[in-house]
């Protein structure tokens, strides 16, 4: 029999107990989780924040899952160190814990820049129900919260301060919203969506300093431009990196995350790592690094439990791939979203673009040797798993790129290209029941590789809330 530890209780966590239990129904499985909840839907503390999710949507997994697969959760408690070469894990309480087999799911943390005054009363970093409740306690006390980042994260605190009738001001030091998916044009229509609402934002500066009142409470902030503005709350959104300082001196190798093969095994035998702590085969770049997303924890943390019981499962690779929602403004965004058309030529890219200025409706590609490389879409989202899925096939698109940012939206714009007459899938209930089906067969032949299952890279029901697990999962 072997003992299982997992370092960490989110959704890389629970995937790879899953997994386990596919193969190995007898063995200890142990869980080590800082925090004192079963794992949980992260992305929906902004929406219970804004109120527009109630507390009771927020458990991915509840007790039961946990008694039924016989997991057993030290609540409280994390991995501090690793002796890699004499199988044990250092305990926050002290003790020793020894271990088989181990994975690595502690997830990421938020990057904190080096802010004067950026310690103490008033400033909130924004990734656990934790953050969240401190921020909700402190809401009260509060008429102007700066957020510092216009990352996913950013963005969504944004509007779920706003929606709790606060002033917000988002400063961001690059010089668009979403930096890291979206284009100077995609984000001038975020923008405007954020004056509508009447949230600010001040881009291409940084917050250097944090003004404190004699009680110590945040008074203002000072960006490197000199220029002052009033808040009395700041919230810190910069981005989350790998979560390596437990394994640091392990032997573990780490990069910016840490580096695991495609078994998602470090380069310690028997130990496993998933999820945000990662930097996994990015199968557009062809190259490691971290994708910091949903789908992909789940996913490597599956892959992760089944090989670590003896099986022998593979990771092709991921990409980033977001849906956001603020305020209204939809956008969904996947792999090298973010090239300036003007900068396409030289990075041997091409990108086709169709804006309706009137309808506020932006789709882009990003195209490399006539594969799909990345997309943005705005407005008009529908089919975006499909987009998704050709980035994942790499099928050759020459054929109908133009359609790509048609108005109709694929495989819609297909069909009339074959002289078929074009099909309206949207009385459909869900695209994901169809996959690649929905594509005509002489198109079918050009994919490349596909993904195991459709469903594994499309995590987010339209409402941005997770539909994978027990408690969550459409009907
Ligand atoms: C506000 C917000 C919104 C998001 N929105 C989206 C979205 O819309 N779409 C999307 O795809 N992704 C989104 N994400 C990212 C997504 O939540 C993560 O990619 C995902 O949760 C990563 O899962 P994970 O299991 O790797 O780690 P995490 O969910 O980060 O969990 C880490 C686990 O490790 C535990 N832990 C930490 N340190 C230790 C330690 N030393 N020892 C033991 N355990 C430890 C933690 O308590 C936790 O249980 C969002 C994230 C945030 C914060």
């Amino acid at each position: 029999m072997n003992r299982y530890v997992i370092a960490g209780n989110s959704v890389a966590a629970v995937s790879a107990v899953e997994a386990i239990r596919k193969r190995d129904k007898e063995s200890e499985i142990i869980i080590l989780s800082p925090e004192k909840y079963t794992a949980y839907c992260r992305p929906l503390i902004t929406y219970i924040l804004a109120g527009d999710v109630s507390e009771d949507r927020l458990p991915y997994k509840r007790e039961a899952f946990y008694r039924q697969n016989n997991a057993k959760v030290l609540y409280g408690v994390g991995m501090e160190g690793l002796d890699a070469k004499e199988r044990r894990v250092y305990l926050t309480n002290g003790e020793p814990l020894s271990f088989d087999k181990l994975l690595i799911a502690i997830g990421g943390v938020p990057a904190v820049p080096p802010i004067e005054n950026v310690e103490g009363e008033g400033v909130f970093t924004f990734t656990t129900v934790e953050d969240m409740k401190k921020i909700e306690s402190y809401l009260p006390h509060v008429n102007k919260v700066v957020v510092i980042g216009a990352g996913m994260i950013g963005m969504k605190a944004a509007e779920a301060i706003a929606k709790r009738k606060k002033r917000v001001v988002v400063v961001e030091l690059l010089d668009k919203i979403l930096p890291l998916v979206l284009d100077k044009t995609a984000s001038s229509i975020a923008e405007r969506t954020l004056e509508k609402a009447g949230v600010s934002y001040v881009l291409g500066d940084s917050v250097v300093a944090i003004e404190r009142d004699k009680k110590g409470k945040p008074a203002g902030v000072v960006l490197k431009s000199g220029r002052r503005i009033v808040c009395d709350a700041v919230v810190v959104a910069v981005g989350v990196r790998p979560n390596i300082g437990p394994i640091k001196d392990s032997g573990v190798k780490v990069n910016r995350g840490i580096l695991v093969d495609d078994r998602m095994e470090t380069t310690q035998e028997g130990i496993f790592a998933a999820g945000d702590v990662v930097e996994a085969y990015d199968i557009i770049l062809g190259a490691n690094r971290p994708n910091l997303i949903w789908p992909l924890a789940y996913r490597q943390g599956f892959i992760a439990g089944s090989n670590m019981a003896g099986g022998r499962r593979r990771y092709v690779g991921g990409f980033p791939l977001n849906s956001i929602g603020f305020f209204g403004f939809q956008v969904i965004s996947a792999g090298l979203s973010a090239v300036e058309p003007e900068d396409a030529e030289k990075e041997d890219l091409e990108v086709l673009v169709n804006y309706d200025k009137d309808k506020e409706v932006y789709k882009k590609v990003v195209l490399g040797n006539n594969r799909l490389l990345g997309y943005i879409l705005i407005g008009d989202v529908r089919r975006a798993g499909l987009y998704t899925g050709l980035i994942w096939s790499k099928m050759d698109v020459s054929s109908f790129k133009k359609e790509l940012v048609s108005e109709l939206s694929l495989p819609e714009a297909v069909y009339p290209l074959e002289g078929k007459e074009a099909i309206d899938f949207s009385a459909r209930k869900s695209i994901r029941r169809f996959g690649w089906a929905v594509f005509p067969k002489s198109y079918r032949k050009l994919f490349t590789s596909f993904p195991s299952r459709i469903e594994e890279i499309c995590a987010f029901d339209e409402e941005g809330v997770c539909i994978y697990g027990d408690d969550n999962r459409e009907s």
